[in-house]
């Protein structure tokens, strides 16, 4: 079995939330220029492409990025496929065969069909609905993975989503691309950048089916 590459590219002109700081990256020295090495210097927001959410994010006393445990970003996750919505709801979740001992969930939703392969911000992407979130938290669930630019509805009244799992201190991975995924187990690895004290940090997410 291959590992699969659930990472989104880094790179200019990709689509970011709005607001967010979009990519850059500035070269600094090139060796076509005549320097001894090509070195360069980003530019982005800590929630650019695929990333984690820690606690911290929408909760003040909550677990910051380099805090959360590494047992947890790896491991053993199981994939559901919910395609034609335009929201992923508690009903979808609890039909969807999750086991019991299910500790990760990754979500393959229509975004990483379509969404990904348009070059600016979709605000209609599919997110995850509150009464999703209250049913990862009951279900023991401690890590979401997602597949566009926010696991919330564009626009929301409220961040009910984002409070209802990181209050539970569930980790929130999002901007996964899952097209490549089956439903079913697979092993997965999901390592954020250590930002000392971070409110998010880009990560490269990479998955292996299961024998
Ligand atoms: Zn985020």
């Amino acid at each position: 079995m291959e590992w699969i590459d659930l990472s989104i590219p880094l790179k200019a002109g990709m689509p970011t939330y709005p607001g967010d700081t979009p990519f850059e990256l500035k070269p600094l020295l090139r060796i076509a220029d005549g320097k001894v090495c090509n070195l360069s210097a980003l530019q982005m927001g800590t929630h650019t492409g695929t990333h984690v959410d820690p606690p911290w994010h929408f909760v003040e006393e909550g677990v910051r990025v380099d805090e959360l445990p590494l047992d947890l970003l790896i491991g053993k996750a199981y994939v559901v496929s919910i395609r034609g919505a335009p929201a992923v709801t508690a009903d979808a979740l609890a039909a969807a065969g999750v086991p019991e001992d299910a500790e990760r969930l990754l979500i393959q939703t229509d975004n990483s069909f379509s969404a990904w392969d348009k070059p600016h911000f979709q605000p209609d992407f599919v997110y995850l609905a509150p009464d999703a979130a209250e049913w990862v938290v009951h279900r023991g669930i401690r890590l979401v993975g997602t597949d566009y630019l926010s696991v919330e509805q564009f626009r929301a009244p409220q961040p009910l989503t984002h409070r209802t799992l990181l209050g539970a201190g569930v980790i929130v991975v999002e901007g996964l691309n899952l097209r490549a995924l089956e439903p079913g187990w697979v092993r997965f690895i999901c390592l954020p950048l250590r930002i000392e004290g971070g409110d998010g940090a880009p990560a490269r997410a990479v998955a292996r089916k299961m024998a």
